[in-house]
């Protein structure tokens, strides 16, 4: 930076806000916008160096979101919406990127948030009701109201191999990606995971490198996106009819409108011929519709296989080896089940002469070598090794930070078995701290800036009904956090989702408990609850604070 430039970031915090905010991606960005206009004080700390969050840090080769890119939005402003044009049906990453930066810099949002500066600890003063937060820069300060804008999926996983720090080439994470153009040309590449990010960048690596070698333990179900630009009218239209989508998307399932309803028909209430014609449409238009086109693929097996044979059929037609495609076909889980990905040409990749699969199921990876690595069976030679290998997703974020609640107790010591918490909001013994997404809330199962808007809505509104009553503190009780999470479970285990070894359910992380995280019950659903709890004076939830006792005790 030059002397006469000066960083619209703030770079140190002492002192006290209304609430301080962890994250600057979506959740964080438009917790500033609201609290701001609501007259609260914010602090936020962001660890990157700029705002964005995932889409701050993933920036991976052929990095793109899988909603479309005109309901992967803010629908808090309608000028915002009429004066953004996305280019293509879903965005790619360095286009959301610049949304998010239109939208810090529209708002003037920047001057509360502290980018480069990583939260280190949160600890809650129950004599006083607020918390004091710190950072590895060395930032203390306080705050009654701590809001968690983490991300669901923002601790990257490198798998514990022995041998990486002797790897002489190149290594990267997918959610660590660096800033700098990386050159796949003339390179042996050796790509781990594939995963929603390994299918999206593997493809793109494979039109650049000498040599992709992909290191599959578990094949995926994919579906084409058929991205493309985007269709003007459909722009137009979608501008018009703003308030109608957005507000459809709030009461859906899964938090977009463009899905539609729930079908009316069963996969096995039709006959093949039927149900083929149907999961043959869904293909031929892309994105993620193919197992949502009939109402009983999430429950039942018999159903779920069609739409698994079908999608296995494909495979077998696009790639040209047979013994290849036989490796890419998944068995053993149920469609969905693991996050489905959309691809451009990811099956149709390993036709090209410079793509290798190796089955690491069978012959898992013993070593990083010095020139590559070695599994149980063979050696691979590598320049640049991608690790697509995923997150600690919804609770890793929360837990990397050292959060201490009443009585100092740990929530790592709390969620030792997993989490728990009240609606995703809050978790008992830890008042005044939000999450945003939380586990137990339906975050990774929706489009996630519909549920972002409406966990940040109810917070806020929430903090300014708290300042009303003259109340310091909000804090879920214990039995409403039981119940809820009893209710998570049941609605949970009625679905095919607990039969998979998935992130969704811990089952990616050595040791992690095996819990599904998200709540299944949609989007709508889980709106009505939180509009009921408060509604009724925050049900659920105790309030306390010097003011309000008093004016309960006059
Ligand atoms: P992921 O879905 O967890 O996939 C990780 C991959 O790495 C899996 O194939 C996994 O195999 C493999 N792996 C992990 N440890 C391994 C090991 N020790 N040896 C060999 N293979 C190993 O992670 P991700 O692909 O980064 O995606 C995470 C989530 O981010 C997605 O599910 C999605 O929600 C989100 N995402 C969204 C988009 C989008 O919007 N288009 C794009 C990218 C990511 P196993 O399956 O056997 O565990």
């Amino acid at each position: 930076m030059n002397a006469t430039s000066v960083s619209p970031h703030p770079t140190s915090s002492q002192g006290s806000y209304d609430a301080v905010v962890v994250g600057a991606g979506f959740a964080g960005l438009y917790a500033v916008y609201r609290l701001r206009k609501m007259g609260f004080t914010v602090r936020v700390f962001e660890a990157g160096s700029g705002v964005g969050g995932t889409w701050f840090w993933n920036r991976y080769p052929g990095a793109r979101c899988d909603v479309e890119s005109y309901e992967y939005s803010y629908s808090f402003s309608p000028e915002l919406e009429q004066e953004w044009d996305w280019t293509e049906r879903y965005p790619a990453q360095p286009e959301i990127l610049k949304y998010i930066n239109h939208v810090a810099d529209r708002f003037d949002l920047r001057r509360d948030i502290q980018i480069n500066t990583r939260v280190k600890s949160a600890h809650f003063d129950e004599s006083r009701d607020y918390w004091t937060v710190t950072t590895e820069k060395g930032d203390s300060v306080t705050a009654q109201f701590v809001i968690m804008a983490t991300g669901c999926l923002s601790a990257p996983r490198v798998p514990d191999f022995k041998g990486l720090k002797r790897f002489k080439g190149e290594w990267y994470h997918t959610g660590d990606w660096p800033h700098k153009e990386v050159s796949f040309a003339g390179k042996r590449v050796g790509v781990i995971g594939t995963g929603s990010t390994g299918i999206q960048a593997i493809p793109v690596i494979a039109a650049q490198a000498k040599h992709v070698h992909v290191f599959q333990r578990t094949p995926n179900f994919s579906l084409p996106a058929r991205n493309g630009p985007q269709d003007p009218q459909k722009a137009k239209q979608m501008k018009a009819h703003y308030p109608e989508v957005r507000e459809k998307a709030r009461w859906s399932g899964n938090g977009y409108a463009l899905l539609g309803d729930v079908p009316a028909k069963g996969a096995l209430e039709v006959s093949d011929e039927e149900r083929n014609a149907t999961y043959e449409r869904c293909w031929e238009i892309g994105g993620p519709t193919l197992p949502r086109s009939y109402n009983d693929t999430v429950f039942n097996k018999a159903a779920n296989d069609t739409a698994c044979e079908f999608v296995r059929n494909k495979i077998r037609q696009i790639v040209k080896d047979p013994k290849v495609a036989e490796m890419l076909c998944p068995t053993g889980y149920a469609i969905g089940t693991k996050r489905l990905p959309i691809d451009t040409d990811y099956f149709a990749t390993y036709n090209r002469d410079n793509v290798t699969l190796v089955n690491v199921r069978n012959a898992p990876i013993e070593e990083i070598l010095p020139n590559g690595l070695r599994t149980t069976e063979a050696t691979y030679e590598l320049d640049t090794i991608v690790f697509a290998t995923g997150y600690d997703a919804m609770t890793g974020s929360l837990l990397a930070v050292d959060i201490r609640g009443s009585q100092g107790r740990e929530l790592r010591e709390k969620w030792s078995a997993g989490p728990r918490t009240y609606l995703g909001l809050q978790t008992a013994g830890f008042p005044n701290l939000f999450m945003v997404t939380g586990p137990g809330s339906p975050s990774v199962l929706s489009n996630m800036v519909t549920s972002i808007e409406q966990h940040i809505e109810w917070i806020s509104d929430c903090m300014d009904n708290l300042r009303k009553q003259g109340a310091t503190r909000i804090e879920a009780d214990l039995k409403a956090e039981d119940a809820w999470v009893e209710h998570v479970n049941q609605v949970g285990s009625k679905t095919l989702y607990p039969t998979a070894n998935s992130w969704y359910m811990g089952a990616n992380i050595p040791g992690k408990p095996r819990v599904f995280m998200p709540y299944i019950g949609g989007v709508g659903n889980y709106r009505i609850k939180c509009n009921e709890v408060a509604a009724k004076g925050y049900e659920g939830f105790r309030l306390g604070g010097a003011a309000l006792t008093s004016a309960r005790s006059a």
